[in-house]
């Protein structure tokens, strides 16, 4: 009987494996004509500098999104397969374009100082031609090196030590900036902060949604950023969700953050309306004083 009663275990476990063996090989082949058939979209969420009264756009960052069926997947659900097929490479440099020539739009129709920052996936960093077709990329849209940031996780630091230390080091010199992702969360070691040329260090939410309230992890978060600016880092605060978070990166020194509490991401259209007041002539430093009101 026990024998039966695992036979019959046996037989559920298999068509549970089968059942989801088969969802994976929809989810793949669906995934593999996504590009082609114009389901993915980008959606932008801005970057404010929070160093003054009234927070200033610099910059945005693009999360991809899957149009499925009306319903738009967010990344999770799909990064993984796009990973494992080899995709990623194609929906990589798409987003990539898409990115730069948007921001770049954005740049020529009033945000002359916009920054467009985009999350790599390792697998587009160990391409031994990433830095060539990049360099395409820049140029096709007419974007400025300098207002590109490439965002990547510690884990893609850590896969394939040298070739990738080659790979940033070349886009360091194209003039893109680095960012480190997520920071805090993974494996990190603190020699990378040294060995790899990096711009920008990125708190990960889940210290600033504790900091204002757990004792720990706002000494956790004070450290980051004092580490990051003490190496001359840019520091961005991830995932501001309420005006103590606000707060206390202000209190703490951080100059950069993004997060619900300003935006969530929004499509290009919707994202055009965050502009609308910085919109008129130019930043205030870009006028000439007597102009100023
Ligand atoms: P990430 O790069 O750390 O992006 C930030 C994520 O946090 C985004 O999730 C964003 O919507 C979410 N977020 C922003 N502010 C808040 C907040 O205040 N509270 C909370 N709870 N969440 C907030 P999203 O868009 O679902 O993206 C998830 C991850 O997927 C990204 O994390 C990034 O690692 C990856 N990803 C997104 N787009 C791409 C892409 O084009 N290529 C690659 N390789 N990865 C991507
Ligand atoms: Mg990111
Ligand atoms: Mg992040
Ligand atoms: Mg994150």
């Amino acid at each position: 009987r026990a024998k039966q009663a695992g036979k019959a275990q046996f037989a559920r476990y298999s068509a549970e494996l089968q059942t989801s063996a088969r969802h994976q090989l929809e989810l793949e082949s669906a995934l593999g004509q996504a590009l082609d058939r114009d389901q993915f979209v980008l959606h932008y969420q801005p970057i404010y500098r929070i160093d003054q009264d009234r927070p200033q756009l610099v910059g945005v960052e693009a999360l991809l999104r899957w149009r499925q069926d009306g319903a738009l997947v967010p990344p999770q659900e799909f990064i993984a397969s796009l990973e494992e097929s080899g995709e990623i490479l194609r929906v990589g440099d798409w987003v990539l374009a898409q990115a730069c020539r948007q921001v770049r739009a954005w740049q020529l129709a009033g945000q002359a100082r916009l920054r467009c920052s985009v999350n790599l996936s390792s697998r587009q960093l160990q391409q031994d031609d990433f830095v060539a077709r990049l360099t395409e990329i820049l140029r096709d849209s007419g974007l400025p090196p300098a207002s590109l940031i490439l965002e990547i996780t510690e884990s893609q630091l850590m896969q394939d030590c040298t070739a990738t230390l080659i790979t940033l080091r070349e886009l360091a010199s194209l003039g893109v900036r680095l960012a480190l992702d997520d920071f805090g969360t993974g494996y990190s070691s603190l020699g990378y902060l040294k060995r790899f040329p990096l711009h920008i260090l990125k708190v990960d939410r889940s210290f600033i949604d504790g900091a204002p309230q757990d004792a720990e992890l706002g000494a956790i978060s004070r450290a980051i950023i004092g580490l990051g600016h003490s190496l001359g880092l840019e520091v961005v605060a991830e995932g501001v969700e309420q005006a103590a978070h606000l707060d206390f990166l202000r209190q703490e020194g951080c100059r950069l953050a993004q997060g619900y509490w300003f935006s969530r991401p929004r499509a290009a259209s919707e994202l055009e309306r965050l502009f609308s007041p910085a919109l008129s002539p130019a930043e205030p430093h870009d006028r000439p004083a007597q102009a100023r009101p």
